[in-house]
């Protein structure tokens, strides 16, 4: 039988015993000159990396320790090659920029992260490659691909308001066409779901969040499993200079060991306060996909093995002033971007920056939260007070 993800997350990426005895963990390993026994073991090796195999000629390229946490990462995502990267925002750049060439165009789903739009307008616009955005629940694929598409780039649940994109469609039509379909995993990192056991040829994450876990690290992963693609992200990771510390690595293998248990728990936690809040008269709408009520709910159940921590929450009769209001009454969700670590954090996000996802309708924004590790009883007391206090009993 093979062995659960858990137990596999446990076991992978650790050294091997030496003849009698060894560390549990690979050790941080610096270096930026990597030594050899002889001319001939050299050309070897840079002839291996020229061959695309994940081997280190040089410091840039990692040694041991980042070796390590690709080999997880592989065993995390299904993937046979991974690459490691300075931060996510990196990632996603590292694949659109391997990917693509002057004249290609890009196909987006229009509820992204939305620093993908920054490497749009400020990089590839000027590479001569076009970008355009769709909300694939209402706008069919083949009306926005164009002849000279060359990648689909998709994040299912979409940043903010959590909307479900179904990948089947999007990977049969891209496959049919030799176009490349790049996935961002960030919300699931691994855990709940693999974009390219569903066809997609790049799957990337944010390694900053939940792989991490600490809110301590930022890193960016890529995985594939395709030959051609692997070759062409080396070259370009190469060409970029990119390179990651193996202290960042060791935090994230390390953070690793313990995705298991803390997705569980984020997932218990934000499922509480999501019911919690749904049931609220003084919220309109709740943003999460793993409740019933949500139009995303029958995809992610048919693809996901389950929830993060994150979740959006829309007030009834609330003005972006007291949305905010509400964001600093809160006592235990301290206010800040990013998310994935053991900490409850909250972000207002308005209309200007929903205003880019063609499924928002409402007035002054939400408040996204990201419920952390805390007792969840204690996280429903806080919001229970801050609403109360600005919006009333
Ligand atoms: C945070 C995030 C990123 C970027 O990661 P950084 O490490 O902060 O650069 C990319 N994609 C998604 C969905 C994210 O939430």
């Amino acid at each position: 039988m093979p062995l659960h993800l858990d137990t596999r997350l446990a076991h992978c990426g650790r050294p091997a015993l030496n003849a009698e005895s060894g560390p549990v963990n690979t050790p941080v390993v610096r270096t930026s000159t990597v030594r050899f026994q002889s001319i001939a073991a050299m050309q070897a090796q840079v002839g291996k990396r020229a061959s695309g195999q994940p081997v280190s000629t040089y410091g840039r390229h990692g040694m041991d320790t980042q070796r390590a946490l690709e080999q997880a990462l592989c065993e995390l995502e299904g993937g046979t090659r991974a690459w490691l990267t300075p931060s996510g925002l990196a990632a996603i750049s590292l694949s659109l920029l391997a990917l693509t060439a002057p004249g290609d165009h890009v196909l987006v789903t229009d509820s992204v992260y939305q620093p993908v739009r920054k490497l749009d307008a400020g990089h590839l616009a000027r590479m001569g490659v076009q970008v355009g955005y769709f909300d694939p629940s209402t706008q069919p694929i083949e009306d926005c691909l164009q002849p000279h598409t060359r990648v689909v780039y998709v994040e299912t649940p979409g940043s903010l308001l959590f909307e479900m994109i179904d990948l089947v469609p999007i990977v049969a039509i891209c496959n049919a066409r030799g176009i490349s379909v790049v996935a961002d995993n960030t919300w699931a990192s691994g855990y709940w779901f693999n974009p390219l056991a569903l066809g997609a040829d790049i799957s990337l994450m944010a390694g900053t969040k939940y792989i991490g876990g600490h809110s301590d690290l930022m890193q960016g992963v890529i995985v594939t499993q395709d030959a051609a693609h692997a070759a062409q992200l080396t070259k370009t990771y190469d060409a970029l200079g990119l390179a990651v510390s193996p202290d960042e690595a060791y935090l994230a293998l390390r953070g690793l060991r313990t995705l298991a248990v803390r997705m569980q728990q984020h997932q218990h936690n934000a499922l509480a306060v999501a019911q919690w809040l749904a049931a609220h008269p003084k919220v309109e709408r709740v943003y999460c996909p793993a409740l019933a009520t949500d139009p995303g709910n029958a995809l992610w159940r048919r693809d996901f093995r389950g929830a993060n921590g994150l979740l959006s929450v829309q007030f009834r009769d609330c003005s972006e002033a007291r949305l905010f209001a509400i964001a600093d009454a809160l006592v235990l969700f301290d206010i800040g971007a990013s998310w994935g670590g053991y900490e409850s954090l909250v972000l207002p996000a308005t209309c200007e920056k929903l205003s880019a996802h063609r499924s928002w309708h409402g007035a002054a924004g939400v408040l996204r939260l990201h419920v952390g590790l805390e007792n969840c009883a204690d996280l429903i007391a806080d919001l229970e007070q801050a609403i109360a206090g600005v919006l009333g009993p």
